[in-house]
């Protein structure tokens, strides 16, 4: 059977956790979208590690790690990710990556850069990783599959092509130096020698496994709000995030996803530019982002300070109703515990009118938030393992955005240990 775990708002939500102490239960975690520019922090016995490419589960011997067709792959980076990790006494993983996966080349990281120094004050705040470009690439049909890698004729004869066209970029709208198709075949031969051990048929592998009665995960990167389609376009990522690209990202079935654990955190964080309807500013905004995660809310990959805003029930909703949640984790709720009220935005107003639906980019940044406050629980609940004795405030707080979303919270995580986790019943679950 497989389950997904994903964001329902901008990332960050905790689906390291999530995934990392689901994957105590599973044989296979799988990442089927995204590339190296998000990570996930994962907190276990072996110590606290972000991690940009491998799959949440790479610390449990058990599980094999599969990077699906759907990422974009750096080579270099998976190579330093393992090392970094085999470095702290964490065992070789077991790593497949697809045959059909497509990698990020050198260049689409110099055209990220210089794409956002062209744009200047207008950037979409990208962590300039080279995803945007790798995924234009990939659609204009001029990407490179990882089973290239390994026919040196269409591999040289493609660079000499994909170069002519680069370099007229590079050259009248960039004015930076050209690409030398040489250097670039080099470079190609290089990444071959560091894949080539890992490398598989990957649809093949997870459909055979799924016969054989495996348990896989697939693990979202980023959240519905920066899907390409339904999220926050322009600010958005450039592949789909959402559990149904699962299928695609991975080459498995559609109905073999039975679970969708949608990963909610208990306030908003956000990176990058775009409207952000419940954002917070000032001291209240540098405290949130202070006591937040898990050492502050900074970006895992680059470091910067994360916007901070309130629980958005608005976004959580629409964010919920995309991925097809079965079941929600509210994650990071113990961060919540210094306030005496808890205010919650559980409407935008939007040209006078207030609404709950989600709206396009366009209404989205005229709207305001409307904000509801609830009492806050003023304790610590880190430790606790029963639903039951959560503080009564901590608890209506819970069932209170619970309603709000209409998907039942059936998760609750109070830490970023594995074992910070308390399960409940909810009435909405099927
Ligand atoms: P992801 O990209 O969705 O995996 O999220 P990140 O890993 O970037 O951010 C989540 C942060 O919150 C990490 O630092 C986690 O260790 C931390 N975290 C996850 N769940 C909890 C929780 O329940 N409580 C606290 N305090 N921190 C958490």
């Amino acid at each position: 059977m497989v389950k997904a775990v994903v964001g329902a708002n901008w990332g960050d939500e905790g689906k390291g956790k999530i995934t990392d102490m689901l994957a105590e239960k599973a044989d296979i975690v799988v990442r089927f979208q995204g590339g190296a520019n998000a990570g996930h922090t994962i907190v276990n016995n072996y110590g606290k590690f972000a991690l940009h490419t491998l799959p949440s589960g790479v610390f449990y011997q058990h599980i094999t790690s599969v990077i699906g067709n759907g990422v974009a792959l750096n080579i270099p980076l998976l190579v330093d990710e393992i090392k970094s990790i085999t470095d702290r006494e964490v065992p070789m993983p077991k790593i497949l990556v697809s045959d059909r996966c497509q990698i990020v080349m050198p260049y689409h990281i110099l055209f990220d850069q210089y794409e956002e120094e062209r744009l200047g004050g207008k950037s979409f705040g990208s962590t300039k990783s080279g995803i945007a470009p790798f995924y234009s690439d990939k659609y204009a049909k001029i990407g490179f599959q990882v089973s290239e890698l390994f026919d040196e004729e269409v591999l040289r004869d493609k660079l000499n092509r994909v170069c002519e066209t680069k370099n007229v970029l590079l050259e009248h709208l960039y004015h930076k130096p050209v690409l030398i198709p040489d250097e670039l075949f080099e470079t190609m031969q290089k990444y071959r020698e560091m894949i080539a051990p890992y490398v598989c048929d990957v649809s093949n592998y997870l459909n055979q496994a799924l016969k054989d009665g495996k348990t896989v995960l697939l693990e979202g990167q980023l959240g519905t709000l920066k899907d390409p389609d339904h999220g926050i376009y322009p600010m958005v990522t450039s592949s789909s995030t959402l559990a149904a690209y699962g299928a695609i990202g991975a080459g498995i079935p559609p109905y073999e996803i039975k679970q969708i654990v949608t990963v909610c955190k208990a306030y908003s964080s956000a990176v990058g530019a775009g409207a952000f309807v419940s954002e917070i500013f000032g001291d209240e905004a540098d405290e949130l982002r202070r006591r937040g995660g898990d050492g502050g809310e900074f970006g895992a990959t680059t470091g910067r300070p994360r916007r901070m805003g309130w629980f958005d029930c608005v976004a959580s909703k629409y964010g919920c109703r995309l991925q097809g949640t079965t079941d929600v984790a509210f994650t990071v709720l113990d961060v919540l515990g210094y306030l005496d009220e808890i205010p919650v935005c559980v409407g935008y107003e939007v040209d006078g009118e207030v609404i709950t639906d989600f709206p396009v980019t366009c209404k989205l940044e005229k709207a305001k938030p409307v904000l509801k406050k609830l009492p806050g629980w003023k304790a610590e609940i880190r430790g606790i393992r029963k639903y039951e004795e959560l503080p009564e405030n901590c608890r209506k707080y819970v069932e209170f955005i619970e309603e709000q979303i209409g998907y039942p919270i059936t998760m609750v995580s109070n830490g970023p240990g594995r074992e910070d986790i308390i399960y409940r019943e909810s009435p909405l679950s099927k």
